[in-house]
């Protein structure tokens, strides 16, 4: 349950980040926080749309370019022709399991220097990514 608490939250991030709350992209905003598994924007489209089924494809992309032209979200780009979203803003490295294709979130926060040029290289985008088989999987394979 989204409690009217974490509605207004949500309303105060969206004021503060200069995007207009309409209730779409509350629920929108709402469905990547809770989720908190870096959805696609079909993924997105999927859940949002359960609740609002009036919702087309074309707001849910609207809005999360909107968002991550605001700095709300990133957009990860780990296998060709896949985005996923990201509310989490700070740095952090992923871990993607071959086996379901799920993206984790790592806390190993060193991994990635806060540096903004190595080797004389610009740094624009940094993101780093394991993969393997989560411990889900392995779990399910009896590790
Ligand atoms: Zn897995
Ligand atoms: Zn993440």
């Amino acid at each position: 349950m989204y409690s009217n608490k974490a509605m207004e939250k949500t309303r105060e991030i969206l004021k503060e980040k200069g995007v207009k709350p309409s209730i779409q992209r509350i629920k929108i905003f709402k469905c990547l926080m809770c989720d908190g598994d870096h959805p696609t924007a079909k993924d997105i489209y999927g859940r949002v749309s359960k609740e609002i089924p009036t919702l087309s494809k074309t707001t849910i992309y609207n809005t999360v370019k909107l968002f991550a032209d605001k700095g709300i979200l990133k957009p990860i780009r780990i296998r060709e022709g896949e985005v996923r979203y990201d509310i989490k803003a700070d740095l952090h490295a992923h871990f993607r399991c071959n086996k379901c294709g799920n993206l984790f979130d790592l806390n190993e926060k060193f991994l990635i220097k806060e540096k903004e040029e190595i080797d004389g290289h610009l740094i624009e985008e940094k993101c780093v990514c394991y993969s393997g088989i989560c411990k889900d999987c392995r779990k399910e394979d009896g590790f």
